[in-house]
């Protein structure tokens, strides 16, 4: 029997025009000369570039933003995990929805009634991470060339992903009590003047990221007022609200007005590897999020959102949030108290009340990115202020976080970074 003749592989095609020109020996663009424009935003965070450094055990990092899981109950998750396979493996192992798993969003709704949010369901997307949440909502609303406000400093996370769909972020200053309307006012004004209305105002009000302060409960409508006055969406991302030192929460800016976009995560209230994130959004914009959800990851990961889910109802997650709380006050009275004991004078830093960080603010004659490698050599890292801004600000202020060292580590550590200052001043 003759053999059917074998249909040309799409492979084994070469163009007769490229095969003219491979043998004629025209250059090949370098593969990096193939990517698109908007990657050229894309630069490495630098902190993530410090983390080699940062993370040898002679080093004391105050520099990442790493939550301390010492504090779970990991035996009981460990049994939770393997009761999830078992009995309910192959939907947990299973794609799913692209919105996310019902049940969880129903729970994520009772997580946020603490901050006095009421929502419904249908209009919570869960992310892998509040991150993935922030790069949709940026892809959703954002063109090359928009506008999108944010405190100056802001989070580095969310200037990568403006940056990543080439937005340009226009930065508002911040007091103690976090973003001043009346310098809003005049951002929105001086851009109207210039006839462009910023896409978002995003915002973080809670236990900022990387400044420390709180959005003073008497802002918050006046924030909200003065952005819905200049047709601006107001992006509220809120990783930190439950972590706050007093036992107080604070009304979200999504409890003031159903119109915001809330992010919300898992990651510093449960855990940040398992990376499940959500968005509350208006149901105007649910449709597009959930479609722009599922071309960058068809679903969340089942696996991990069942997790989740078995976790808020069979554990006491009000605990164990307790516990981070405890174990990370214990942390930032530890940093503050060092920074009293060794700074040199002229330094200046603010007192959270939860979260994370501590933003310090260094005399003149100080570059903080630039003694940032004399500090590695000394062995005490920290996130240099420049990173927390797109225009390049903030070479005289820097981020010390106190969630992951130990209170004795954070003590030794700004005990050597007073040193490097001191140098560095030449006290
Ligand atoms: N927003 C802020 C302000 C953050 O600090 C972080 C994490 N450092 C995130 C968003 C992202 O968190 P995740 O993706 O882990 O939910």
């Amino acid at each position: 029997m003759p053999q059917p003749a074998t249909p040309p592989s799409p492979f084994d095609a070469v163009p007769a025009g490229a095969a003219a020109a491979a043998a004629a020996g025209a250059p090949r663009p370098e593969p990096t000369e193939r990517f698109a424009a908007r990657t050229a935003g894309m630069t490495a965070s630098e902190i993530r570039a410090l983390f080699a450094v940062a993370s040898r055990p002679e080093v004391v990092s105050l520099a990442g933003g790493m939550p301390n899981l010492a504090a779970l109950p990991l035996d009981a998750l460990a049994a939770e995990v393997a009761d999830l396979v078992a009995r309910e493996g192959q939907v947990a192992l299973q794609y799913g929805s692209a919105q996310g798993v019902p049940a969880l969003r129903e729970q994520i709704c009772e997580v946020m009634a603490l901050e006095g949010i009421r929502a419904d369901p249908d209009d919570v997307v869960v992310t892998v991470g509040s991150q993935m949440a922030l790069d949709l909502v940026t892809r959703i609303y954002c063109d090359p060339g928009d506008v999108v406000l944010a405190e100056g400093p802001s989070y580095v996370g969310a200037l990568g992903s403006f940056a990543a769909y080439q937005a340009r972020v226009v930065h508002v200053a911040m007091d103690e009590h976090g973003l001043v309307p009346d310098l809003l006012r005049d951002a929105l004004g001086s851009l109207a003047a210039e006839g462009i209305t910023p896409k978002f105002l995003y915002t973080i009000p809670n236990f900022h990221n990387p400044a420390g302060v709180t959005l003073a409960v008497e802002r918050r409508a006046e924030v909200l007022e003065i952005c819905a006055s200049y047709g601006v969406a107001v992006v509220e991302d809120n990783p930190y609200g439950l972590l706050g030192f007093s036992g107080r929460t604070y009304p979200a800016l999504r409890s003031l007005s159903r119109d915001v976009v809330y992010l919300g995560s898992f990651s510093k209230t449960f855990a940040s590897g398992l990376r499940v994130g959500w968005a509350l959004v208006p149901p105007a914009v649910r449709d597009r999020l959930v479609l722009a959800a599922e071309s960058a990851s068809l679903c969340p990961p089942s696996f991990t959102q069942m997790l989740v889910s078995r976790y808020l109802a069979a554990h006491d997650w009000r605990a164990q949030i307790k516990t981070y709380t405890e174990v990370y006050r214990d942390r930032r009275d530890a940093m503050l108290e060092a920074l009293a004991t060794y700074m040199p004078e002229g330094c200046t830093w603010n007192v959270p009340d939860g979260g994370f960080y501590v933003w310090l603010g260094v005399p003149e004659g100080v570059d903080t990115k630039a003694m940032l490698p004399r500090a590695v050599t000394a062995r005490v890292a920290y996130a240099s202020g420049t990173g927390f801004y797109a225009d390049g600000f903030g070479s005289r202020q820097l981020r010390l976080s106190y969630c992951y060292p130990t209170p004795e580590r954070i003590t030794e550590g700004v005990r050597r970074l007073a040193g490097v200052l001191g140098a560095e001043l030449d006290v």
